[in-house]
């Protein structure tokens, strides 16, 4: 069974974890099948749709010269709140300021009478969740990498004092040419200050890191992204995140306790296990820095393909 992975985004309730949102769906009419830009005279056509998301819909786009990008669509009857108006801008702020070859890249951002629209890279292969639905799970050469791609993402927002807070392999999507492609910033945070602690309890439940559930008083840090990159990386590999259970306070329970194997009937290497054991330690400054990762014999002591060829939605690609 697949337990929820409904983002229990920005619940604040020290003490008690948080449980995913109970949306009461209502679906909101479409945008323009052209969408305008007013003020520079730039518009698009609404060529299909790619996908929802907790509080917006995006849409592959076409320009007038023919070039295609992902429109992320967010109705302004959401943002009638302060706070939900805080966060857009936010996720903007933090997105558009990031360039990096393995983040999806933020090319426009205007309004209509209904709507504020995002542009941004479009991403042909979907996300490593579709991926992995397919596959079931990757072999060690492809979640190398995948998770050498990731980490040099993540290391240059780490860099940029961005922490994404959602890491998780529907957040990473693929281009034409299966890179990696970090997407969705709605949970991202700046750390402004050096040293300064966040207390949000955000994320999505099977990717949480234990300091932003159980120690709430100092808050979190960096190091959150770096845990979703254990839970990544085993996921990868084993096909299933490590303390998926029936239930999000099972699931909790089970992040709090440290509590999970790899399986004995799937032959998964002692590096991946070793690696993942490292980066899933419970205290956050315990953890491995990303160059630690990256130094690891599973990164040194196996095959990094080159490419990955898109024949390997549906097969495991032969790296020999
Ligand atoms: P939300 O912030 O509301 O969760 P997301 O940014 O996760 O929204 O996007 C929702 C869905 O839209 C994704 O799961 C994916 O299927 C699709 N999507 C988002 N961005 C892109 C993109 N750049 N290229 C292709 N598909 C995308």
């Amino acid at each position: 069974a697949q337990a929820p992975q409904v983002p229990a985004k920005d619940v604040k309730q020290p003490g008690s974890p948080p449980l995913p949102r109970q949306n009461a769906k209502v679906t909101p009419p479409s945008p323009p099948k052209v969408i305008v830009d007013k003020n520079r005279t730039v518009q698009y056509v609404r060529v299909g749709m790619l996908g929802e998301g907790g509080f917006a819909r995006v849409y592959e786009v076409k320009d007038r010269a023919g070039a295609r990008s992902a429109c992320k669509v967010v109705t302004k009857s959401s943002l009638k709140t302060k706070k939900a108006k805080t966060k857009l801008y936010a996720e903007i702020k933090i997105h558009r300021a990031l360039q990096h070859p393995n983040i999806v890249s933020f090319q426009d951002c205007f309004e209509d009478e209904e709507n504020v629209y995002m542009t941004l890279e479009l991403c042909h292969n979907g996300s490593l969740m579709d991926m992995l639905r397919r596959r079931r799970r990757f072999t060690e050469p492809e979640a190398r990498f995948f998770m050498v791609q990731l980490i040099g993402a993540c290391h240059y927002m780490h860099t940029h004092q961005v922490i994404h807070r959602d890491l998780k392999l529907g957040n990473i999507f693929l281009d034409s040419h299966m890179n990696v492609k970090v997407g969705d910033f709605g949970l991202a945070a700046l750390i402004e200050n050096p040293g300064e602690r966040k207390k949000t309890i955000c994320g999505t439940p099977n990717y949480i890191a234990p300091e932003v559930l159980f120690d709430t008083a100092n808050g979190h840090s960096f190091e959150v992204d770096t845990w979703s990159i254990g839970v990544i990386l085993y996921t990868l590999v084993v096909g299933r995140p490590p303390f998926q259970t029936k239930d999000v306070k099972a699931i909790y329970k089970r992040i709090r306790d440290n509590e999970y194997e790899f399986p004995a009937d799937r032959a998964v290497s002692d590096e991946v296990q070793e690696l993942v054991q490292l980066i899933l330690t419970p205290n956050p400054q315990e953890r491995p820095t990303l160059h630690q990762i990256v130094d690891h014999d599973f990164f040194a002591n196996g095959i990094i393909p080159g490419y990955i060829p898109t024949s390997a939605h549906d097969a495991p690609p032969d790296f020999r």
